[in-house]
């Protein structure tokens, strides 16, 4: 059979990304043949509705026609340009207009780049020409959290706060000091509420701040809701608190969008829905709605001042790359964001959110949960060894594992962060969409938890 020589040979030959190679060996592939709206179809015609939106990114669904035929367009008129030395081309142009007037007001400037990672290495690397054109070169740290994501490039994965990629990988490799992660149900002390806790790290945050001397700190990253550290939606007051700091000792905040934007909490971005205003924002994923690789870096006007006149005093900005502002990437981001307006999937994302959320809080009281989380159409179920004392599997991911596994056969992708299954489905779902994806859930983890007691 076709599924299975190409199992074959996707064994002989590959290297996964995040993937056990050797158990891959052992299991094989699935192989992902077809798309249809919410779903995605293997190579052996089973269906399963796509709860992760692919890697949290097909905003408008699997077989929008539209961006295939926008990508055919650009594709005969022309298919490659780049944007260095004075070069343009219209899509690129008229999608840095287009994220413009859809970021926060303070923001005016776009540079593009091919992945979120590329994007948040630009962001050091500019932030860093900006602090030597001031003549400011020792404000060179990055603040982070434990559990951020923003990441896998050598100065990206130092940002991201995830032991598994920074381990025997010599990361970090940039400065960057890395924050309580701010996740109340899991950091928070016995006894302390949410407000301790937020002024706890809030001080923390100060003190921090204060011991690496603000003069070496040139800025703050964080996503304004966690995604793949596990769906961390940090506690009222958080950011405002951040915010505050961040501008009391003159560093920059970066929004990293590339999960939130576009919808993802029922905003268009995750900082207006948690309520601060960055001077530089990430976006990707569900920019193109990863049917093309495009990333952007969208900066104040501030930023972009001291950048353009220290690259007029060398001659050029030394920086960007060859797919920078790559003309069908970009027209499939722009018809992309038509469709996401058209449509109303800020909107769809919001209302349908309580439905969701509520939904799933219902496994709550299963003995296997710990906790229920999340905000818009993000949400994660975070399974425990013993719910009284939160205390996790040993060794963390084998339950995860086998409970992505039974949703996968209940027709569900849910993505296995460690023993928390993480939910993110396309902005398109319907109600009904939620309550098959509620049901299938709800399956998979009560046959995890016979096969846990098995
Ligand atoms: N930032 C965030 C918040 C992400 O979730 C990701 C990827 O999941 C990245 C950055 C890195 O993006 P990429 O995988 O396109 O390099």
């Amino acid at each position: 059979k076709l599924s299975n020589s190409l199992a074959a040979a996707d064994i002989a030959h590959s290297l996964h990304p995040y993937t056990n190679a050797r158990a891959h060996e052992r299991n094989g592939p699935i192989i992902m043949a077809r798309g249809a709206g919410v779903h995605v179809y293997d190579s052996e015609g089973k269906e399963y509705i796509e709860g992760l939106a692919g890697l949290w990114s097909v905003a408008v669904g699997f077989s929008e026609p539209r961006l295939a035929e926008a990508a055919a367009r650009q594709m005969a008129e022309l298919p490659f340009y780049h944007t260095f030395a004075g070069k343009a081309n219209e899509p690129a142009i008229r999608l840095a207009e287009k994220l413009v007037e859809m970021t926060p007001d303070p923001l005016t400037r776009v540079f593009f780049t091919n992945s979120g990672s590329e994007a948040n290495d630009t962001v050091v690397k500019l932030v860093w020409f900006m602090m030597n054109a001031q003549g400011r070169p020792k404000k060179k740290k990055f603040l982070s959290r434990h559990k951020g994501y923003h990441g896998i490039t050598v100065a990206s994965g130092s940002l991201t706060g995830l032991p598994v990629n920074h381990r025997d990988f010599d990361l970090p490799a940039i400065p960057v000091v890395h924050l309580t992660c701010p996740h109340h149900w899991r950091f928070g002390h016995p006894g302390e509420s949410e407000a301790a806790f937020t002024a706890r790290l809030l001080r923390e945050a100060e003190e921090t701040i204060l011991a690496e001397d603000p003069d070496t700190i040139a800025a703050f990253i964080g996503e304004p809701v966690m995604g793949a550290g596990g769906v961390i939606v940090p506690p009222e007051g958080y950011w405002e608190g951040i915010e505050a700091l961040c501008r009391r000792y003159d560093i920059l905040i970066v929004a990293d969008e590339v999960i939130n934007g576009f919808g993802r909490l029922g905003t268009t971005f995750g900082c207006e829905r948690m309520g601060f205003t960055p001077d530089i924002l990430v976006t990707s994923k569900q920019l193109t709605s990863s049917y093309m690789p495009l990333a952007a870096v969208v900066m104040t006007e501030a930023i972009y001042d001291v950048i353009a006149d220290h690259s007029d005093k060398l001659g050029t900005l030394g920086h960007g790359f060859t797919a920078s502002g790559h003309p069908v990437a970009t027209a499939v981001g722009l018809e992309n964001l038509k469709i996401i307006e058209e449509r109303d999937l800020v909107g769809n994302a919001a209302r349908l959110a309580p439905s969701f959320q509520n939904g799933l809080r219902a496994f709550a009281d299963l003995p296997l949960v710990g906790e229920v989380r999340g905000m818009g159409l993000i949400a994660a179920i975070e399974l425990v060894a013993d719910k009284a004392t939160k205390r996790s599997f040993d060794p963390l991911g084998r339950v995860g594992a086998r409970a992505a596994a039974f949703a996968a056969e209940e027709g569900l992708i849910c993505r296995a962060l460690g023993d928390t299954l993480a939910l993110c489905p396309p902005l398109i779902v319907t109600d009904a969409d939620i309550a098959r994806i509620i049901a299938r859930m709800g399956r998979a983890i009560t046959r995890t938890g016979d096969w846990a007691k098995a």
